[in-house]
């Protein structure tokens, strides 16, 4: 008789060595059970079944959240120095760093490709400014989580269009005005060759111009991390997200908290979590988010 060895989520292997390729389909048929049951949910999870784009059925595993937490944690653990490692370990994996400014603060969340959390942080702010200026901060954290955790291939997202497209188009015009360089403050010594000076008139068809000086030197430290990152191989470029694809950053920058999450901290907070995992197996609607964006703003 074949042993039946259930692997991780859903997979059988059935090993049959000595037995006739008849015996071996009859024991296969014999001893299937599907490890999650299609109609009762065990400890792991269900098997939904869904229609694909070209209309054949298809069963998807949707795991239970603490089942699907196990999961992450096994691929990326949970402290700073398994999660080094894991980006070390895989350079081409392509990565997801989700940045949001709120009334209360703001936040950034890490995730790989399959949307999976790895990292998420907030940061309160006890000093009103706007939410241009709040998602700016957030997007500045985004670059220094990538250096810290030497993230190089990655998707950059914020919420704000206003922001995606002032970003960039000062990210663009930082070489072109022929500004003479200027000293770093921060290494003395060295020059820094950009402008950020000049986006000023930009920044005040925005109407952002009243914050200028609290802006640009922030837009100062994206660009100088944004050179390093490139430097290293990294090429920038900020995204607007789709608001249905921001559910979690909303909630995270606007906990007004500051706080370091890992996924251990993640599964802690069952809010946050359930957020998270409804993102992966299930996203809400653009509707419910653009009402849920203007409770925050
Ligand atoms: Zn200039």
């Amino acid at each position: 008789m074949g042993q039946i060895e259930i692997q991780k989520n859903h997979l059988i292997l059935i090993l049959n060595l000595g037995l006739t390729e008849e015996e071996e389909s009859a024991a296969y048929h014999e001893e299937y059970r599907p490890p999650i049951n299609f109609n009762q949910p065990t400890p792991e999870g269900v098997v939904a079944e869904m229609t694909s784009e070209i209309g054949t059925i298809e069963y998807h595993l949707i795991p239970t959240r603490s089942y699907w937490l196990r999961m992450v944690r096994h691929d990326w653990g949970t402290t700073d120095e398994e999660i080094k490692a894991c980006i070390v370990a895989h350079p081409q994996q392509m990565l997801e760093i989700e940045v949001c400014g709120c009334y209360k603060g703001y936040g950034v969340i890490v995730r790989d490709i399959m949307r999976h959390p790895i990292i998420a942080i907030s940061r309160a702010l006890d000093d009103y400014v706007s939410p241009f200026y709040h998602e700016l901060e957030a997007v500045s954290l985004g670059l220094k989580l990538a250096l810290k955790y030497n993230i190089l291939k990655f998707n950059f997202t914020c919420v704000s269009e206003k922001v995606a497209a002032y970003v960039m188009w000062s990210w663009n015009s930082k070489l072109k005005c022929g500004c003479p360089p200027r000293d770093n403050l921060q290494n003395p010594g060295e020059k820094k060759y950009y402008c950020v000076e000049c986006s000023k008139s930009e920044l005040d068809d925005y109407g952002e111009g009243k914050d200028a000086d609290k802006i640009l030197p922030l837009v100062d430290e994206i660009f100088y991390n944004g050179l390093k990152l490139e430097s290293e191989g990294y090429r920038f470029y900020l995204f607007p997200a789709k608001l249905s694809r921001a559910k979690g950053v909303l909630h995270l920058a606007n906990s007004g908290m500051d706080q370091e999450l890992r996924l251990d901290e993640i599964e802690e907070d069952e809010k946050f979590a359930e957020i998270l995992y409804k993102e992966v197996y299930n996203h809400g609607t653009e509707q419910e988010l653009l009402l849920e964006q203007d409770i925050i703003y």
